[in-house]
């Protein structure tokens, strides 16, 4: 192939593959983490209600009303809270920022595939450390030399969760380096699994999450880390060096809104997690090898059968999962938690196909 010679000096890389979005809306949708329940109903009111002559003006840049909420839900002060058009706009900003260095930035071969993307086009180093059988993480692998370090916890696409006293064990044996946990599914965990607490104790610690998965807006793209002042600083610095108004205005009132329903909140995350361990056992009743998830999502294994096969014939039948023919995880199907309805419809699927 011919290269031009302007072309010679174009950034570039082989982007991210986000899961497909079918316009079919018969499909059973199990692919992209998204979560089944519509948001709560304060959400509704506030885009009922909203005064179309706001749009004139620009959002605000800080997001105000939506950090506020965020502080008051988290117990977190304002100036510990960066907010972006969903996490991977704030994981993104938080690449830019705090991985600036020669040394390589270290995550698992098996994740979220988004991380080498952003360490290529922003042409930072980086090293992955392989999983144990378990697919778990040593942490003794970590305590070496880098430029920085992120995983998700629970990690994806596995579901598998890690302790707090393993992720602390990394953050405090790390001081030289910024460490990034990101906790997209920790809301599926239960009580006491996210490392928040941990950022009062250090200051190189940030913990992102996102309203896509347990707040049933991924259509509203809106993200948000939580650290020190300082690393919350640093990253401002950067986003108000690109682009100020982000987020725009009716995302930041409807996410606001979203965090004052609790209630709501636990009843949806509540019947995913009663529809997760239903679902596991129906898995294994199927004869497929599963992964202890903690996350939205089952990663399961169609004992043997080649799981890209089972994958072709389930989106023939219009259910939708996600299988990646990649060394080490291509005998594993990831499997959104949708409701127990569609699950049947999955599993009834299942049984013509196996
Ligand atoms: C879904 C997901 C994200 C991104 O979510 P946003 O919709 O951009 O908030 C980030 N990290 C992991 C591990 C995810 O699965």
């Amino acid at each position: 192939m011919n290269i031009n010679n302007w072309e010679r000096g174009v950034r570039r890389v082989v982007p991210y593959t986000p899961g497909e979005q079918p316009k079919d809306i018969n499909v059973v949708k199990l692919n992209t983490n998204e979560n089944p329940y519509p948001p709560c109903e304060r959400v509704k009111k506030i885009l009922e209600n909203f005064d179309i002559s706001e749009m004139r003006l620009y959002p605000q840049p800080d997001a105000g009303i939506l950090v506020n909420a965020i502080a008051e839900t988290y117990g977190v002060s304002r100036d510990k809270i960066f907010v972006g058009v969903g996490s991977d706009d704030v994981l993104s900003m938080a690449f830019l920022t705090f991985f600036n260095s020669e040394k390589a930035v270290l995550f698992p071969d098996i994740t979220y595939s988004f991380y080498d993307v952003w360490a290529d086009v922003y042409r930072i180093p980086y090293r992955t450390v392989p999983l144990d059988s378990d697919f778990r993480i040593n942490p003794d692998d970590y305590i070496t030399e880098n430029g920085g370090i992120v995983f998700p916890n629970p990690n994806a696409p596995t579901g598998v969760l890690e302790s707090v006293e393993m992720v602390e064990y990394i953050v405090k044996n790390n001081p030289d380096s910024v460490v990034i946990v990101d906790e997209a599914y920790i809301d599926f965990a239960g009580d006491g699994a996210s490392c928040l607490p941990l950022i009062k104790k250090y200051d190189n610690l940030l913990v992102v999450q996102t309203f896509s998965k347990s707040r049933s807006m991924a259509g509203v793209r809106i993200g948000f880390a939580m650290g020190s002042e300082k690393l919350i600083k640093y990253m401002n610095d950067v986003k108000f060096s690109i682009n100020s108004y982000t987020m725009n205005t009716l995302s930041q009132l409807c996410g606001a809104e979203a965090l004052k329903d609790g209630e709501y909140f636990s009843k949806t995350v509540n019947k995913i997690v009663d529809t997760r361990e239903y679902s596991k056992k129906k898995l294994s009743e199927l004869g497929f090898g599963m992964i202890d998830s903690k996350s939205n999502f089952l990663f399961a294994s169609p004992n043997g059968k080649s799981a890209g096969e089972v994958f072709e014939k389930l989106r023939e039948k219009k259910i939708f999962v996600r299988y990646w023919d990649k060394p080490v995880i291509r005998d594993y199907l990831r499997i959104t938690v949708g409701t127990a309805e569609q699950m049947d419809v999955l599993f009834k699927a299942l049984k013509e196909i196996l």
